[in-house]
């Protein structure tokens, strides 16, 4: 029997929706205005469409979008000196910078100078922290993207066994934690990991997070089983052209209850989870109360 196919564009239009009334409705009752910033530094063409389409899902949205740009010879003081002005900027309430970064700037010390308040990414220690202490902060927006479309076709996920394969602090941890906190019995594997295939046969819920194209094989796959697929690989066709693929065999659509398709999986729900990251900052930071739906 052929999987269903989650569908991430659908899921994300809906919370996109939700993210503009709910922006709209703290425009007209409290006067504000959410801001979302995003820093790019250097000329890579997918980092320039990244943060493109960040910003017009943000005015879509009816956020004020910020865009701020250095050059790849920018020092890591320069982009410093840009994290700080953000942090400072009452009309953003959150930012984030595109990674990765060139290789004269430490990706730790970018992190750890955003201010926890304005890190719709989730990367820093604090909101890390606060995710495992269970508690309200800033969620990585693809793992959260994720946990929700893993929610919407497997319902409750209480009990489940969950197997992440991937332990980046973007992706694999973060989902780890979300689906712990789900009260999933979760497994975090990774390169080391003994017999992979045979741990995925004991997933309900199976993400893959690793960023090898077709790496899952559909006899890995759970029968049954709600199957996410969060890489995205690009690969050549040879004919001049590429396409986007998953790390999960297309096949293991055959033997999984409920899978992402790539593209139009989790790509599109990370973009909505970052716009609602935006509000839940806004909020916070105001004492608003979170609109509700978001
Ligand atoms: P990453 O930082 O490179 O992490 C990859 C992880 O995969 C590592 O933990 C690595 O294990 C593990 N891995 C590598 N080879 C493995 C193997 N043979 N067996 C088991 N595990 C293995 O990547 P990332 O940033 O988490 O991204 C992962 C994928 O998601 C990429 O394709 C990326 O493009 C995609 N992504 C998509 C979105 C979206 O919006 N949909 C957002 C972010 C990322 P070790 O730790 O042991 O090395």
């Amino acid at each position: 029997m052929s999987a269903r196919l989650i569908d991430g564009k659908a899921e994300a239009a809906k919370l996109r929706g939700r993210v503009k009334d709910a922006a709209a409705a703290l425009k007209a009752a409290h006067g504000l205005t959410v801001g979302l910033g995003v820093l790019l530094v250097g000329e890579d063409p997918a980092s320039q469409v990244y943060v493109r389409n960040k910003g017009i899902a943000a005015r879509e949205a009816g956020l004020h979008a910020v865009e701020r740009v250095l050059p790849a010879t920018a020092s890591e003081a320069d982009v410093l000196a840009e994290v700080a002005k953000l942090n400072a900027d009452p009309a953003v309430h959150g930012f984030l910078v595109q990674f990765p970064v060139p290789g004269q700037i430490r990706q730790t010390a970018v992190i750890d100078a955003i201010d926890p308040a304005k890190d719709v990414d989730g990367l820093t220690p604090v909101n890390a922290g606060l995710l495992v202490s269970g508690r309200q902060g800033l969620v990585p927006c693809t793992p959260w993207g994720s946990l929700l479309l893993a929610r919407e076709a497997a319902g409750d996920l209480s009990g489940l066994n969950a197997v992440v394969i991937g332990r980046s602090i973007l992706v694999g941890k973060p989902m780890a934690q979300l689906l712990t906190n789900d009260s999933c019995t979760v497994t975090l594997a990774h390169s080391r990991t003994r017999d992979l295939p045979a741990l995925c046969r004991t997933a309900d819920i199976l993400v893959a997070a690793i960023g090898k194209p077709g790496f899952v094989k559909a006899d890995w796959v759970k029968p049954g089983a709600t199957v996410i697929d969060v890489g995205i690989n690009r690969i050549d066709l040879g004919n001049g052209k590429t396409r986007l693929v998953g790390d999960v065999e297309p096949a293991a659509a055959e033997i999984a209850g409920a899978m992402t398709p790539v593209p139009g999986g989790v790509g599109p729900m990370t973009i909505a989870c970052l716009l609602r990251n935006a509000v839940v900052a806004a909020c916070h930071q105001t004492g608003i109360a979170v609109p509700a739906g978001i």
